[in-house]
């Protein structure tokens, strides 16, 4: 806990009042704007002159008046100094390491994170960019320590791994990071509001929108969080990786995801309040279940420190029910059987979406990376939705357990 409360300090912030004293705010949709003056023109395009110094927008995929409403509001929910929106989560993680790491430099980075960067770390970058990276168990902090070089250049983990959700020790690792120089990047897709990790010590945060902040799959989009001066640099007319690698996000999208955040709160503190029953249910049943708020989780007691308690322990929970057969059956009952939920990867999402990791979000991952990460075939993920009623979804859950011959 670090007294840092996203909900004020999104009810805190200046309102973006619409164009006509809406109180919603406009969405810009044009890709180009007016310069009254032409003599300011020089200075808009040298960056001198922005919307907020006496100048103007410039060019749709350079600052947008929605988006960059949106990346305020984003800020105020991560307590950063700034933020913007991107088109995806995968490309502001992409564009936050190409503007954090140069070629022939290092990234450090969590062994257990979403198959899409694990690839583009591993398999991408290398190839494409000459940045390699060592993965390591970044609860190991020897390990990290260790594998921190004089190139490196960024400490990468997620807040909540996927999907065994363990927790990094995020003061640790910004210590061993920043007495290095290095930049502590964080994903906290899976634990919005509920850890703000910029108040632990990170120095730049990633989102993917997609998933609890949009909460209906309808949506894929991303955030990076960080200091003016990052995503000034992301955004330069010369060097900027978003603005030349272009990921922009459509103005009517971030209207849609601005429209969405204040009942965020409501929803993750929903999506956790039955995951814990789920996952208390399950543990009592003597199944093998992770999650962080069960107390024999080996991360609990570091999650209790660093997690706002108003949003409860996360809507994630994963369930090993030990061979991938026996996953697939328990998966076919509950979503053609019990109509329990819907087997589909992402997450966040108002019905409960469940899938086997080791063959779908992990599947980028060898064998020897899946079991080093602890990731078993039958491992399966849930992120628990909130339709229905509690009572009606876990009888539901018994029903399927019962019909697979697991309890
Ligand atoms: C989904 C996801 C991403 C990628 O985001 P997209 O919006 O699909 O590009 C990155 N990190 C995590 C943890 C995710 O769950």
């Amino acid at each position: 806990m670090t007294g840092f409360d996203p909900i004020r300090s999104l009810a805190n912030m200046r309102h973006e009042f619409g164009e006509h004293g809406g109180v919603n705010m406009s969405i810009e949709t044009s890709t180009t704007f007016t310069v009254l003056d032409p003599a300011t023109m020089p200075d808009i395009f040298s960056g001198r002159r922005g919307p907020e110094t006496g100048g103007c927008f410039l060019y749709g995929r350079h600052f947008n008046p929605t988006v960059y409403a949106l990346g305020r509001e984003l800020a105020a929910l991560e307590g950063s100094e700034f933020g913007y929106a991107t088109a995806s989560g995968l490309s502001a993680i992409t564009c936050v390491l190409m503007q954090l790491v140069k070629t022939g430099e290092h990234i450090v980075s969590s062994h257990a994170i979403y198959g899409g960067t694990f690839a583009l770390m591993k398999d991408f970058l290398p190839l494409r960019a000459g940045i390699e990276t060592t993965f390591v168990d970044a609860s190991d902090l020897a390990a990290v320590e260790a594998a921190l070089t004089d190139r490196t250049r960024v400490l990468y983990v997620e807040t909540l791994t996927n999907p065994t959700l363990t927790v990094p020790d995020l003061p640790a690792l910004a210590e061993l990071a920043h007495a290095r120089g290095v930049k502590l990047v964080v994903d906290n897709t899976f634990a919005p509001l509920m850890v703000a990790p910029i108040q632990h010590g990170a120095d730049v945060v990633v989102h993917s929108l997609t998933k609890f902040v949009s909460g209906a799959s309808d949506i894929i989009a991303g955030s990076i969080c960080g200091t003016q001066e990052l995503i000034g640099d992301l955004m330069d007319l010369h060097g900027g990786a978003l603005m030349l690698l272009g990921p922009t996000l459509d103005p009517r999208i971030a209207f849609q995801l601005s429209m969405r955040l204040p009942h965020l709160g409501l929803r993750v503190t929903e999506h956790s309040r039955r995951a814990l029953f789920f996952a208390e249910q399950l543990d009592g049943l003597g199944l093998d279940v992770r999650y962080p708020g069960l107390p024999s989780h080996p991360h609990h007691e570091r999650l209790a420190r660093l997690r706002n308690p108003e949003f409860g322990w996360g809507g994630l929970l994963a369930l090993d029910v030990g061979t991938e057969e026996k996953a697939y059956a328990l998966m076919e009952a509950l979503q053609n059987r019990d109509r329990f939920g819907y087997l589909a990867v992402s997450l966040g999402y108002h019905h409960t979406l469940m899938s086997c990791s080791a063959s779908s979000t992990s599947s980028e991952l060898s064998d020897a990376d899946l079991s080093e990460a602890g990731i078993s075939p039958g491992l399966i993920r849930f992120s628990i939705g909130y339709t229905g009623s509690l009572e009606q979804r876990w009888e539901q859950m018994e029903d399927a357990l019962r019909a697979t011959k697991l309890i």
